[in-house]
């Protein structure tokens, strides 16, 4: 075990955030499940699944794949074009294959319209128009992003579990992801090797069900139809790539160590097994049991072995900063950064040792990587917003700080801070500048109708 830190408050103010934020990081709302964000499994996510959504009809640029931490079997559509994967399904997956069906079921789903009348029959129609509401008042004020924030940080997530479809919606969807799959060039075998697995929960009733087959419930004639349809397609023979495989495999092994017990990580990659993914679950699990000088010394030869590799870098800085060398941390994720230039979340981690280490031109950089993050996420990242409050903060500007706590708590669905940290925003801005508008803005769609005669009352004093 690693001894006791000692850590400035600034930096502990930043490990609050970063004991969730840990590559893959996770972040939630008041009742959400975490929403695990990590790069390079993304990239494998997209990868796998873009082809399908595209055959699917929808834009794989407009469809938005969330990965939900919580080890249940299940998988959701909600808010018009978001796909909630848990890692719980994504770890029964035995290949890519499997999980591009599932996710095809799911845009079939989409593309067939059932989410909407769905969501308002058993989420409640009320958060659901709120939420919607805010969505569309986000994006009138140029933060399109916020909208699926809102969505996936709102009270209606845990009421996704109830959503059920229907026998016939069921049919159609299977039908369509048969379809888009043949389409794409893929083969449909997965999806029906994945229900069969699961036959026998038809038999259950919903206590014993895992989720997913109580809102998508299974029968032996949905099944076999989707068979005979998929087993007919010209493209049934088709298999997944070599390199297709190894990558399912480190999404799965990245997610699982981080995830478990480091000693259930130890017991499947003992070290006798040397593979790159045993290595780096390996490594991942050392950190994870808060060994941080082993952690390091496993990344080392890895970086040996696989020198252009950004997420092993990127792990590297994640270890050492929260073992407080927030120096050697920056110099690991500044490299993981040139690998990979322009990732989001990998720039947000340069930002925060470089807020950690606080100099001025470090905080100016920070500032300026955290804005160019946030624009490649269109606004939609909390702890990237919560980082650039602090950012500004250490540069003494307390109007920009106060309104980066707005669009913190604006992207959590957090609405009663959202507006609180707004209204101290506009007392400190300038006013009429962008920011004193966009601190407006928020006050608008987070305010009450009281709120807002108050506001147009205060404004109107001050003319
Ligand atoms: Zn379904």
């Amino acid at each position: 075990m690693a001894s006791p830190k000692r850590v400035s408050k600034l930096l502990a103010a930043l490990l609050a955030t970063a004991s969730l934020s840990a590559a893959p990081r996770a972040f939630a709302g008041d009742q959400a499940p975490p929403i695990i964000r990590d790069t390079e499994i993304e990239e494998i996510l997209h990868k796998e699944v873009a082809p399908v959504i595209a055959a699917s009809g929808l834009n794989a640029n407009d469809v938005h794949i969330y990965i939900v931490g919580d080890n249940e079997i299940n998988a959701e559509s909600a808010g018009g074009q978001n796909i909630f994967i848990f890692t719980g399904l994504l770890e029964e997956t035995e290949n890519p294959n499997q999980l591009i069906g599932v996710v095809a079921h799911e845009a079939g789903h989409i593309s067939g319209g059932h989410l909407v009348r769905n969501e308002m029959r058993d989420a409640g129609m009320k958060p659901f128009l709120l939420t919607m509401g805010l969505g569309i008042l986000a994006a009138a004020a140029g933060n399109g992003g916020a909208a699926a924030a809102a969505i996936m940080s709102a009270p209606q997530m845990g009421a996704l579990g109830s959503i059920g479809y229907s026998r016939s919606q069921e049919g159609a969807a299977d039908q369509a992801a048969a379809t888009s799959l043949e389409k794409a060039g893929i083969s449909g075998k997965g999806i029906v090797d994945f229900f069969d697995k699961y036959r026998y929960e038809e038999v259950f009733d919903n206590a014993r069900r895992d989720q997913y087959f109580i809102d998508h419930p299974l029968s032996e004639d949905r099944i076999e139809a989707l068979r005979r349809r998929v087993e007919s397609a010209p493209h049934y023979g088709e298999t997944d790539s070599a390199e297709a495989i190894k990558a399912h495999e480190l999404m799965k092994a990245k997610l699982a160590a981080f995830m478990q017990a480091p000693q259930l990580t130890f017991n499947k990659y003992p070290a006798s097994d040397t593979s790159f993914i045993a290595r780096y679950a390996r490594a991942i699990a050392y950190y994870q049991a808060t060994e941080p000088q082993e952690a390091v010394k496993q990344i080392d030869a890895l970086i040996k072995d696989y020198p252009d590799d950004p997420y092993l870098y990127e792990l590297k800085g994640q270890v050492l900063f929260e073992s407080s060398r927030a120096a050697e941390a920056e110099a690991a994720h500044r490299r993981s950064v040139e690998l990979k230039p322009g990732a989001p979340l990998l720039l947000i981690n340069l930002s925060q040792c470089l807020i950690v280490e606080g100099k001025p031109a470090q905080l100016d950089e920070a500032v300026e990587d955290l804005h160019k993050a946030l624009g490649i996420e269109n606004g939609d990242d909390a702890v990237a917003w919560r980082l650039l409050s602090q950012a500004y903060d250490a540069k003494n500007m307390p109007g920009e700080a106060r309104l980066a706590a707005a669009e913190e708590h604006f992207n959590l669905g957090q609405l009663r801070d959202a507006k609180s940290f707004a209204m101290r925003a506009r007392e400190m801005l300038k006013r009429n500048t962008p920011e004193w508008r966009r601190a407006t803005d928020i006050v608008l769609v987070a305010a009450t109708p009281e709120d807002v005669r108050e506001l147009s009352r205060a404004d109107s004093g001050q003319q």
